[in-house]
């Protein structure tokens, strides 16, 4: 018999349903009467387990799941059966046979993905439902506005389709007061207009919070349902979903003038006590948080000093209670009083690197619903 994995692990990551399911409440309050949402589940569930991540979701009410690919969407598939598993990279040549064998649904990104499942439809001799991707300003995917209106004039195209919303993607949703939103939002209703009954979708997690404006029939938050803030300001409205906690390995005091870490990039100044933790860079926790990044033990934010290594981060904890930095107890590298986007603000990125880079050898322990 081996050791419980929990006593084993360098950090346990811990993820809470429960919070999960009431931020998906949260964003439904402020739909519109009759306004749906698809909770988007791609890469794993941004790191957090799509599988436990769409059970908890359905529990609440979600009926529709996005993900990036087929294999992601095979991957839902046998644990839900009945739910709508909706593709974001669409069919590629080859693969449209996948799709209708496991009941998934295409996003259509231009013209050749929508010959793919026109001639799909072709050859099963009926409509294939799809969704329509329409570029209003991205330049990432989906269809130009001319072909958007090349495509809605094309009758037996749009039959062959059955697209069942139009979509397209914000680019500047987070920063409220960018031009691009509204001239989206105007380029999004245009040429949703010209596909008379059906229904349309706009905002992911930020453009939910610009308003209603911005929603259409269906919403698509990925990032907010997992606590990331959707927009910037002094609250967070989302309830935080992780805790990550890396374990003391071990607590050193040091001399004034001692350096840490590879490339010796901080020398102490004065008597300073020091804690080594379980979970580095090959664990998600970037790089670049080194000499910058912080964690909280016993409600005092400790700093992060020198490099991150792979599998080591060192913290100053001097300034903590002493009782508190021992080898075996826990630090909270990710917690209440510092959360994902603090995490992330000091590391240079966004929540949702830190999530979907979250790594694989934490001991993962799941709060609410069981998975
Ligand atoms: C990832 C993604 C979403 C979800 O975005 P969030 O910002 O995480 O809410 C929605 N729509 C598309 C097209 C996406 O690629």
């Amino acid at each position: 018999m081996t050791s419980d994995p929990k006593d084993r692990a360098g950090a346990v990551l811990t993820i809470d349903l429960d919070a999960i399911a009431a931020n998906w409440r949260l964003i439904q309050a402020r739909l519109a009467p009759g306004g749906g949402a698809v909770a988007v589940v791609k890469a794993d569930g941004y790191g957090l387990g799509a599988v436990p991540v769409a059970q908890r979701l359905k529990e609440a009410g979600c009926r529709r799941f996005m993900v990036a690919t087929i294999d992601e969407g095979l991957a839902l598939r046998s644990r839900m059966p009945e739910q709508p598993i909706m593709i974001l990279s669409g069919p590629f040549p080859g693969t449209g046979e996948d799709f209708l064998r496991f009941g998934l649904i295409p996003v259509l990104n231009g013209p050749e993905q929508a010959d793919i499942w026109a001639a799909l439809a072709r050859r099963h001799e009926r409509p294939l439902p799809s969704v329509l991707h329409v570029d209003t300003g991205m330049s990432r995917l989906g269809f130009s506005a001319d072909e958007a209106r090349r495509l809605a004039g094309d009758k037996d195209m749009t039959a062959a389709l059955a697209p069942l919303m139009v979509m397209s993607h914000l680019a500047t949703a987070d920063q409220p007061d960018h031009p691009m939103n509204a001239a989206q939002r105007d380029a999004f209703w245009t040429v949703k207009a010209l596909f008379p009954g059906v229904e349309g979708s706009l905002a992911a997690s930020s453009g939910i919070f610009l308003g209603q404006e911005f929603h259409s029939d269906w919403v698509r938050p990925g990032a907010a349902l997992y606590g990331v803030q959707p927009l910037p300001g002094p609250v967070n409205p989302m309830a935080q979903v992780v805790r990550l906690q890396g374990r003391i390995i071990q607590v050193r005091d040091v001399d004034d003038g001692m350096c840490v870490g590879y490339g010796a990039t901080h020398r102490v100044t004065g008597r300073r006590r020091l804690a080594t933790v379980g979970a580095g860079y090959a664990d998600g926790l970037f790089r670049s948080l080194s000499n910058r990044g912080h964690a909280i033990l016993g409600d005092v934010p400790v700093p992060l000093v020198g490099r991150v290594s792979m599998d080591l981060a060192i913290f100053d904890v001097t300034d903590a209670p002493a009782g508190l930095a021992r080898a075996g107890n826990f630090i909270d590298l990710i917690g209440p009083g510092h959360s994902l986007d603090d995490l992330a603000r000091e590391a240079g990125t966004i929540g949702y690197e830190v999530l979907t880079a979250l790594g694989r050898r934490y001991h993962r322990l799941y709060l609410g619903t069981a998975p």
